[in-house]
Parts: structure tokens; C-alpha cells; sequence
């Protein structure tokens, strides 16, 4: 997993509370569905996590008090974990992005846990407002806004590829769609959120990091050349 303050990949030794639904006539080796809580500290900041874990558990014997020695998760077991504390995702944002982009990528990580539906639905509109504004984009719908930037922009194959996916996704949040056999709706899931907003940190940096950087660089080569007494360099 993916801490939620640093955003380092770690492994977690984990402390485990089990949430008994049937704690007195529970056969230790029927399956139980249930939720465990776990909390550990991240290796790497030291920060306190809390997850509430359900699935379905198997437990082993008892002890002499009667409690269960060990549970398991069932293989093959449906699964979901969702953090407790902190409760949103902590993302930070590249200082040279805009602010208001900034605070509403930071709106779209927070939401992501509680409403992946409603973060994809946000960082495609966080998508379109860059475009239009920052690129000329004209309005139009999800797709020929995306087209229009990739055909006068020379773009890194990940975002115009992450750019084909979130055209998907984008829609996909704003118009409910059907599954075909089932009948139910399709709902986003929390992994096409996160996509979404990946492809909004490509963006970011494409627009607005990359850039300042490459301007500092050119300034401090100008100063030196004007400094020798030579002509600045143009841009080629
Ligand atoms: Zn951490």
C-alpha cells in the first residue's frame, strides 16, 4: 500500500482488533464475515494509519478463555479496506502549479475514498479548465477538447495515452452507464479515480513544472553571457 501522508510504498506491521458479529456461537472454523481494524505506523514518517478491513475470516481453535487463537482471511474472499484515520489521502502539489488548480487536485485526492464517482467527475473538470485556459482549448465536449490539445501539443506518450483512458473515465463519471448484462448501473471505481488524478500529476508537470524550470535554467545561462559581455541566447 501506498502511505497516505508521504505516498511512499511500505509494507506495515499491523496490530489487529477483530470485530466479532457472533462471538459466543461462532465456530472457529466456519466463516464468518466480519471487519477487522488494524493500525501501524508508517516505516517511513512514522505517522499513525488506521484501516477498517472486511472480508470474510476463518478462525482456528480456542484457547482456554474461549477466544479464537487466529483468524484468517478466506481465500478467494471478497475484500475492501478503507483508511480511518487520516481520512483523506494528504497529496501535495509542485509549488509552480497554479493555485486554484492546485486546491481543486487537492479536493479531487480528498474525495477519492469517500466518492471515487464524484473525484474522477472533479479532475476531469480540473482536466478541462487547464486545457481551456492555459492551452486555448475551445469548448467543446470531453473528447474533442482532449484532441485538440494533443494535435497542437507535443506530448509525452504517457499523458496522451493517460489523456485516451481518462476520456473514459471523465465520461464514464459524468454519464452513468448500464452494465450490459446485468442491467446495473457501473459505478467508478477508487483505482480509475487514482488514474485520473495521475494523469493530472503528468499534466502539472508537463504545463507548469517542466517550464519553470526550463526558464530558470535559461535565465542563469543569459546572466553569465551578459555578464561576459555577449549576446543572450533566443529560444530556437
Ligand atoms: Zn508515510
Amino acid at each position: 500500500m501506498k502511505c497516505p501522508y508521504c505516498e511512499t510504498a511500505i509494507n506495515i506491521t499491523w496490530t489487529t482488533h477483530f470485530i466479532y458479529e457472533h462471538d459466543e456461537c461462532w465456530d472457529p472454523y466456519e466463516i464468518e464475515s466480519g471487519q477487522e481494524v488494524r493500525h501501524g505506523k508508517c516505516p517511513e514518517c512514522n505517522k499513525l494509519i488506521i484501516l477498517l478491513v472486511s472480508s470474510n475470516f476463518i478462525g482456528t481453535d480456542r484457547d482456554e478463555f474461549g477466544s479464537l487463537r487466529e483468524r484468517y482471511i478466506k481465500e478467494d474472499s471478497p475484500y475492501n479496506e478503507v483508511f480511518i484515520f487520516p481520512k483523506f489521502s494528504i497529496k501535495t502539489v509542485a509549488p509552480e502549479v497554479p493555485e486554484k488548480y492546485g486546491r481543486d487536485y487537492k479536493e479531487a485526492a480528498a474525495i477519492l475514498a469517500i466518492s471515487p464517482k464524484a473525484s474522477a467527475a472533479m479532475s476531469r473538470r480540473l482536466l478541462q479548465t487547464i486545457l481551456r485556459e492555459n492551452y486555448g482549448v475551445k469548448k467543446g465536449n470531453l473528447n474533442k477538447e482532449i484532441d485538440e490539445f494533443l494535435d497542437s501539443n507535443k506530448v509525452s506518450s504517457f499523458i496522451s495515452e493517460s489523456l485516451h483512458y481518462l476520456r473514459f473515465i471523465g465520461n464514464f463519471a459524468a454519464h452513468p452507464s448500464k452494465c450490459k448484462n446485468t442491467g446495473e448501473i457501473v459505478e467508478v471505481e477508487a483505482s480509475e479515480a487514482e488514474c485520473s488524478l495521475g494523469t493530472l500529476d503528468a499534466l502539472f508537470d508537463f504545463a507548469f513544472v517542466q517550464p519553470a524550470i526550463l526558464e530558470a535554467w535559461k535565465k542563469k545561462i543569459n546572466d553569465k553571457l551578459i555578464e561576459l559581455g555577449k549576446k543572450p541566447l533566443s529560444d530556437s
